[in-house]
């Protein structure tokens, strides 16, 4: 007998991206085992993930070399006993964003841009990541904080580009996203739309025709800066959902963050910027660490940085080398150094 599907299921059919998420990896236990690992790997990892928990989509996975416990993929989701360890300099908001918020769900520390939180929630967790603490709930990032957000926007004419951020934007459902969207476009002086979003490298499958279609028919013009570090993190599904994001004429960003053991070293980082060009990505920013707690161990001190930088600068075409930024709490833009 066939099985009837509940009303909810027939308004919201759980798309293949939302599957896929739901596969994911979420112990250190199950991602040694998929990598023949050593379980003594896991178990290190244990501790560090009660404050943040693992999560690895099974396409990022399938990207990483088995048996290599120095694989640059793998070392951006393990979590490290070292993020347990208290380091001076390195704390909860070192962007000082809870202070920024100009409105519910939205931050405001630059001229004529402004982020608008959509949602706390990621395909994967960065163990680098800056917002590993932010304070979400407390920030109004629910629905009701979004519609706050759009009125604050509406109310401010000072604002040209509202650039969607979260957590990861692109975890919203394609109707909410087209609602919020659409809202945007009404308001007369918002003329840009950037969407900040890691899910075209590590879910690919989240590139879904609806999400095409509602960047290729907006008024706005669209940049969607995605978030790579590694050329390896590229492989043939993310160019394909890459070339279908290209189709929408949005402009094509990636920004990129410097790590310890990930890719600071030049040809890494050259590989990665020829990569994205062959993809149609203008590498956009090569960020310096921001310092949040537990993540010392990622950090490449700023002389370094600048000698991969200017190295970087003596192999590849102008447009093909990052800036290389560092956020300063109460600057009026991101430091470029070098
Ligand atoms: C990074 C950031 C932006 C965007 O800065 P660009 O230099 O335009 O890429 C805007 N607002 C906030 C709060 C940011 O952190
Ligand atoms: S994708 Fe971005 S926001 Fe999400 S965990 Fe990674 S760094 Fe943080």
């Amino acid at each position: 007998m066939p099985v009837t599907p509940h009303a909810h299921d027939i308004s919201a059919p759980i798309a293949r991206w939302q599957r896929e998420l739901a596969a994911a990896i979420r112990s250190p236990e199950a991602l040694c085992a998929a990598l023949d690992l050593d379980p003594t790997i896991a178990a290190a990892a244990r501790a560090a993930t009660s404050s943040f928990p693992l999560l690895v989509p099974r396409g990022f996975l399938a990207r990483m070399r088995k048996g290599d416990p120095r694989d640059p993929l793998l070392l951006q989701v393990l979590p490290q006993p070292q993020e347990q360890e208290t380091v001076a300099g390195f704390s909860a908001d070192p962007l000082d964003e809870a202070t920024a918020l100009a409105a519910p769900s939205l931050v405001h520390k630059y001229a004529g841009r402004c982020l608008l939180l959509l949602t706390g929630g990621c395909a994967i967790n960065c163990r680098y990541c800056f917002r590993r603490e932010f304070p979400y709930a407390a920030s109004g990032v629910t629905t009701t904080g979004t519609e706050a957000g759009l009125a604050a926007i509406a109310a401010d004419p000072s604002l040209h580009e509202v650039i969607l951020s979260g957590g990861d934007p692109l975890l919203v459902v394609d109707d909410r996203l087209r609602s919020i969207v659409d809202q945007l476009a009404t308001i007369p002086h918002i003329r840009r739309l950037r969407i900040h979003s890691r899910l075209p490298i590590v879910l690919p499958e989240r590139v879904t025709d609806d999400l095409v279609n509602l960047l290729a028919v907006t008024r706005l013009t669209v940049t969607i800066v995605v978030h790579a570090n590694h050329a390896h993190e590229l492989d043939a599904t993310v160019a394909e959902a890459l070339g279908r994001l290209r189709q929408t004429g949005a402009i094509l960003l990636n920004q990129a963050v410097l790590l310890a053991g990930v890719n600071d070293c030049v040809p890494v980082l050259a590989a990665l910027s020829e990569r994205l060009v062959d993809l149609g990505v203008v590498p956009y920013y090569l960020h310096l660490l921001d310092r949040v707690r537990g993540t010392a161990h990622f950090e490449v001190d700023e002389e370094t940085a600048r000698r991969l930088h200017e190295a970087l600068r003596g192999q590849l075409p102008g447009y093909a080398v990052p800036r290389l930024a560092r956020e300063v709490p109460g600057a009026p833009a991101k430091l470029w150094v070098g």
